[in-house]
């Protein structure tokens, strides 16, 4: 028998707010522990929540990215269960009602484009952290930090709609540079501000109904979440071959062992007896609301990426390159508003500039160069005015110096030589210093060409302008 994996992804995201979402305590991470606390996020008695409007506003942004139908009137719930993380013994998040429903998020696949369905986005607070003893040397005890409680979140559910790992992970990857344009969160899974929960199960191929889901929790990057989603699929299907049956639970990845672990038979949404938080009035988001922060949206990356290739003449792994990140893009529209040699900014961008973003692990705008200093350098290289390769040895220098690549070729000697009669002296000296690989140019071995060329651009320290050069040689040479 033949399975297919169904797969569907709660994702929760931290908002970057200043302040937590029922309470005005800083969100600031990596503060001493229990310090980013008050009365109102310790669950003190007699207290009540106030709730950040900010959050509407990015929860509805988040939901316009991502195609949600916004409901004007969502409700805040308390989903009630124990444990030592969460001082209220309850969680403050959307139940039946929440912000926004029906979503979609288009994804790449071997097929071409497929749309995986968003079944709902409600907003809710996090929990504190458990610190175990044997990590702080005291394996006795535990420790709890509550800087974390009632940080915004918003969960994210799709529909059942992947079929695959590689789904999942292309429908992660997407929802998060989505997620990245609209810059609700900064959505790093290292911090912990994007963490994905997979729910998996197998059916026989050609089975209506769905198979027993199992949830998986712990994973923290998308070669886990990919990694885990295999295994788990792998599990199940032996299973149900040595003729088990497949029990509903919350599994652990373990990704040292590359292993799933049951963790806790899964509860069922009455189990958390959820009803409507009394403390709070329903959440009501307006027409005008919508209309305004839709107005704050960028454009989303697939119509980025549609603009580079048919406005911007790129290719289409260049644009793909670009729309990567937002401020890639940025960067970019930035720079070709200065000079029109786009694939010019992109060639930049992709080598010299990714490269030192790769060594000092920066952002674009961190690197050192501006979009005024790039396209000073490619105009330069269009003027003729230097090489490329001139260009690309001056690249550090402009970094360090942070100046005018024009002030830098002036003031360093740098200017290419294109002054025919000067060059034709120095082909003429090379080319008589070798006679003999002239003779075997004669004799046909043409691509000497590459080193007479050579040989000239080390008689002028790279300055020789490379199409008089090579003009100047076939002439000579002929
Ligand atoms: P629960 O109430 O157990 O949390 P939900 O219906 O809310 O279940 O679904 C949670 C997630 O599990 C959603 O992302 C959904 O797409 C996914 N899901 C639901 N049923 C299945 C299934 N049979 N196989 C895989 N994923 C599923
Ligand atoms: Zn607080
Ligand atoms: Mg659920």
């Amino acid at each position: 028998m033949k399975f297919e994996p169904v797969i569907g992804l709660e994702v929760h995201v931290q908002l970057n707010t200043n302040t937590k979402i029922f309470c005005s305590c800083p969100t600031t991470f990596g503060e001493e522990p229990n310090t980013n606390v008050c009365p109102v996020c310790l669950g003190m008695p007699g207290v009540l929540p106030v709730l950040n409007e900010k959050v509407v506003e990015y929860t509805v942004k988040a939901g316009l990215a991502l195609n949600c139908k916004i409901q004007q009137k969502s409700v805040f719930a308390r989903k009630n269960y124990f444990y030592p993380d969460l001082p209220k013994n309850y969680q403050i998040s959307q139940f039946e009602l929440p912000i926004c429903l029906d979503g979609f998020v288009d994804i790449d696949t071997e097929n071409g484009v497929k749309r995986i369905g968003i079944t709902r986005i409600h907003m809710e607070e996090d929990a504190g952290k458990l610190i175990h003893g044997e990590n702080l040397g005291n394996p006795n005890s535990s420790y709890v930090d509550y800087n974390r409680t009632g940080t915004p979140l918003m969960e994210i559910v799709s529909e059942p709609d992947m079929r695959s790992s590689e789904e999942a992970k292309a429908y992660l990857e997407k929802l998060k540079l989505i997620l990245e344009y609209t810059g609700v969160s900064d959505c790093s899974m290292e911090k912990g501000s994007l963490r994905c929960d997979a729910n998996v199960s197998v059916r026989p191929i050609g089975q209506k109904e769905f198979g027993t889901k199992v949830e998986i929790k712990n994973m923290n990057s998308f070669k886990n979440v990919q990694k885990a989603i295999d295994y788990e699929i792998r599990r199940q299907i032996s299973e149900i071959e040595s003729g088990n049956i497949i029990v509903q639970e919350t599994r652990l990845w373990d990704p040292e062992k590359g292993i799933t672990i049951s963790m806790r038979s899964k509860e069922e949404s009455h189990d958390y007896r959820y009803f409507p938080d009394p403390d709070l009035v329903p959440v009501v988001v307006t027409k005008d609301m919508i209309d305004s922060i839709k107005k704050t949206l960028p454009e989303m990356p697939d119509k980025v990426l549609a603009k580079l290739i048919s406005d911007y003449n790129l290719p289409e792994y260049d644009a793909s390159v670009l729309v990567s990140s937002k401020e890639l893009s940025d960067f970019f529209f930035e720079t070709s508003k200065l000079t029109k040699n786009y694939k010019a900014i992109s060639n930049w961008i992709q080598t010299e500039i990714m490269r030192v973003m790769n060594e000092k692990d920066c952002l674009i705008n961190e690197v050192g160069i501006s979009p005024a200093h790039l396209s000073e350098l490619i105009t330069l290289v269009d003027e003729n005015v230097i090489s490329l390769k001139i260009a690309k040895s001056l690249f550090d220098d402009i970094l360090k110096e942070k100046r005018s690549p024009r002030e830098l070729v002036k003031e360093k000697g740098l200017v290419q030589i294109a002054d025919e009669g000067a060059l034709e002296e120095v082909v003429k000296k090379v080319l008589s210093a070798c006679s003999k690989e002239v003779e075997r140019y004669k004799n046909g071995e043409t691509k000497l060409i590459g080193f007479f060329v050579g040989q000239i651009m080390k008689e002028t320290k790279g300055k020789a302008n490379p199409k008089i050069v090579n003009e100047l040689l076939t002439k000579l040479l002929s």
